[in-house]
């Protein structure tokens, strides 16, 4: 549809924020014919350099703009939104324990998923990226009982595109050329890349997965560790991938996956393929009429099976970390 879009970011002065922004406003998310409302929200000692970058959108000219506002107040930003893009989290500072992080973020979106409940738009859309980003994806959602839990989603699609980038690396194609990859479980090092049903340049994942010493030794590390690969080598995280990878996932919700194909998205489990009902997992995804909806019955062999029960076991021991701030 070409009614206006209302598009929230959140930590939209940092690194994410600040590459995804452009991308929307030139209509790489919602397609070139969707005008835009933008809402940047930041924490109050942020919001002047959004207002910076508020500046350099409007000299973007970009033609289906139609607004930018700045935000410290969720309430205000969340009013009437179309798509919540929750980047803002809570980075690790010195000393601080994964359980401290857990309980800082839960409380920051525990917070926003009860305002988003408040005044979001009917259509709410929301993709988590700010980490743990599947748990503050679960705690967002348990605190806003009128949104159908499968409006709220996490980011696994720049794992599911590194992993496509690593394939076409080995097998000296292009990512056009790469279909049914899986990203499951947790955005975390314990996530699976699983090339079993994938297709790659003609050739089934299958039989790439027969050199078990690649696979393992190579591949999987390859696409679970690239976040660390990247801040050796850059100097500081990923960040245009992150916004790429986000822009990717919003667009496909929308606009639908490509015949034939599927792709990754951390969703809320229904209780299949054995991820506990509740839980926000990656799992393969089809985009149909703006819902996602899971591949289900694909064959789960038991290389991938031990891969993902280890990940969801991760985001099942997340979930009690922060049990406490799960509404009874
Ligand atoms: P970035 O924009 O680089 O990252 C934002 C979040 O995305 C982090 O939680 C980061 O996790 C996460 N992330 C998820 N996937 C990836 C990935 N593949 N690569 C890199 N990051 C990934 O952070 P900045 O510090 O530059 O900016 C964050 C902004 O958020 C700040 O401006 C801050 O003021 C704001 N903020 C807003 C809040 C709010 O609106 N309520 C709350 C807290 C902060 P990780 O840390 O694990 O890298």
């Amino acid at each position: 549809s070409s009614h206006p879009a209302v598009v929230t970011v959140t930590g939209a002065a940092g690194h994410i924020g600040y590459a995804a922004l452009f991308r929307i406003a030139a209509g790489a998310m919602l397609g070139h014919e969707r005008p835009v409302h933008l809402r940047l929200l930041e924490l109050p000692h942020a919001v002047s350099a959004a207002a910076g970058t508020a500046m350099e959108l409007d000299d973007g000219a970009f033609e289906q703009l139609l607004s930018v506002d700045i935000y410290d107040d969720p309430r205000a930003a969340f009013d009437g939104t179309d798509f919540a893009l929750l980047i803002g989290s809570r980075p690790r500072s010195k000393g601080m324990e994964r359980a401290d992080l857990l309980q800082a973020n839960a409380a920051i979106f525990a917070e926003q998923g009860a305002i988003l409940n408040d005044v979001a738009a009917e259509d709410l859309r929301v993709i988590v990226v700010g980490n743990p980003a599947n748990t503050n994806a679960a705690i967002a959602s348990a605190h806003a009982p009128d949104i159908p839990a499968e409006r709220f989603t996490a980011l696994t699609r720049l794992d599911h595109n590194r992993a496509i980038a690593q394939l076409a690396h080995r097998a000296g194609c292009v990512a056009r050329e790469i279909s049914r990859v899986t990203v499951w479980g947790n955005h975390s090092p314990t996530q699976y890349p699983d090339i079993f049903h994938a297709r790659v340049a003609g050739r089934s994942g299958a039989e790439l997965a027969t050199d078990r010493t690649w696979l393992e030794d190579d591949f999987i590390p390859t696409v679970a560790k690239r976040g660390t690969a990247i801040i050796e080598t850059r100097g500081a995280s990923s960040a245009a991938s992150a916004a790429s990878a986000t822009i990717d996932h919003v667009h496909d919700w929308v606009l639908g996956t490509p015949a034939d194909d599927w792709t990754s998205a951390a969703l809320p489990s229904p209780g299949v393929y054995g991820v506990p009902e509740g839980l926000v997992c990656s799992f393969p995804v089809r985009a149909v009429a703006g819902r996602w909806e899971i591949v289900e019955g694909l064959d789960i062999n038991d290389f991938s099976r031990a891969r993902i029960d280890a990940s969801v076991a991760e985001l099942a021991g997340e979930i009690a970390a922060v049990g406490d701030l799960l509404p009874a």
